[in-house]
């Protein structure tokens, strides 16, 4: 979610009918957990309230900025961490002041990149660390952003893969970081192959199965290539979340899915319908393609169900 300029601001959020919003609001200003800086809005019969985490029946939805939060300069925030655009030191002690759930600030001095798909970072105020918890529907993942991806902005996506894993499913996450898409769909699925071939990922992937319970999720530290060799199965739905280079690994998860299986590929594009003709040759039926978050001003992240066809 960005923050300190005049665009909407994503931020977790809870529908209530609109009699009861009073109530509502008075009761999440007592828990100190309505989110003051940015404004409530009704659509329909709903009132619609900013909370500053997740909690019960918390989705995901765009607010106007009230004038505490333009003070600010702009940035993210993950988890207990807020991730400024400039180097501003006095800027960052005024966001570490705002609210008292954050611990640390940190200016990004790179981009996401790599293999391993991970950013530097200096640490402009509070705690020195990039490590900290993110709770998001009802799970707790701890990461650390120096040392493997991780993005608030898929929770949605996450919640919205969850909810199409069938019982008894076997799944396998290509490239599944530290674990939150497999943590995800683990209360579904008989079974979850999550491999990645960055160590820390792995190593915190592990803390977070063990505590969301997850016991069906099977950590594989591998680059995905060598995976047909180590577990030679089919799986009923893969999911390859890897948006820049993630096309190259179409055919190897075309081998690895049964037929009828689904696959859901993320894809870095700069036009609809960019790699259906792709999809089409090996096999695969787009069910759906859809927008999932701006990459630059000509690009952004889709992502295409697919059925292969028997
Ligand atoms: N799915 C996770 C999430 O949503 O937070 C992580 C996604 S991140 C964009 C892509 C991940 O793929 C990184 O953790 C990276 O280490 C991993 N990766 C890159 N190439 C890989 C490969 N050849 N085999 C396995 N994992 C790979």
């Amino acid at each position: 979610m960005m923050v300190g300029d005049l665009e909407q601001i994503e931020q977790w959020c809870l529908r209530v009918p609109v009699r009861k919003g009073e109530e509502t609001r008075q009761a999440l200003i007592r828990e100190a957990v309505l989110d003051r800086t940015l404004r409530p809005r009704r659509e329909g019969g709903a009132f619609i309230l900013p909370v500053l985490n997740w909690r019960e029946a918390a989705g995901r939805c765009l607010f106007d900025p009230l004038p505490e939060r333009l003070a600010l300069p702009r940035h993210e925030l993950i988890g207990g961490i807020a991730v400024m655009q400039d180097h501003d030191v006095a800027g960052a002690e005024k966001i570490l002041a705002s609210r008292p759930s954050l611990h640390t600030v940190l200016y990004a001095t790179s981009e996401v990149e790599g293999e391993y798909r991970t950013r530097t970072f200096v640490v402009l105020a509070g705690t020195p660390t990039t490590r900290t918890d993110c709770i998001e529907y009802g799970h707790r993942y701890t990461i650390d952003l120096s040392a493997a991806y991780f993005s608030t902005r898929l929770s949605t996506e996450r919640q919205r893969i969850a909810s199409l894993v069938g019982h008894g499913e076997v799944v396998l996450d290509m490239f599944a970081g530290v674990g939150p898409y497999a943590i995800a769909v683990a209360d579904c699925a008989e079974l979850v192959v999550a491999a990645d071939i960055n160590p820390e990922a792995i190593s915190l992937m592990l803390e977070n199965i063990e505590q969301n319970h997850a016991r069906t999720v099977l950590p594989v530290l591998a680059d995905v290539r060598n995976l047909p060799e180590v577990i030679p199965w089919q799986f009923d739905r893969i999911i390859m979340n890897l948006p820049v280079s993630g096309a190259e690994f179409l055919p190897l998860a075309f081998d690895l899915v049964r037929s009828n299986g689904i696959i859901h590929f993320y894809a870095l594009v700069s036009q609809e319908g960019e790699h259906r003709q792709g999809i089409s040759h090996l096999g695969g039926e787009v069910v759906s393609e859809r927008y999932v978050r701006s990459y630059s001003p000509s690009q952004w992240h889709a992502v295409y169900d697919i059925i292969k066809k028997e």
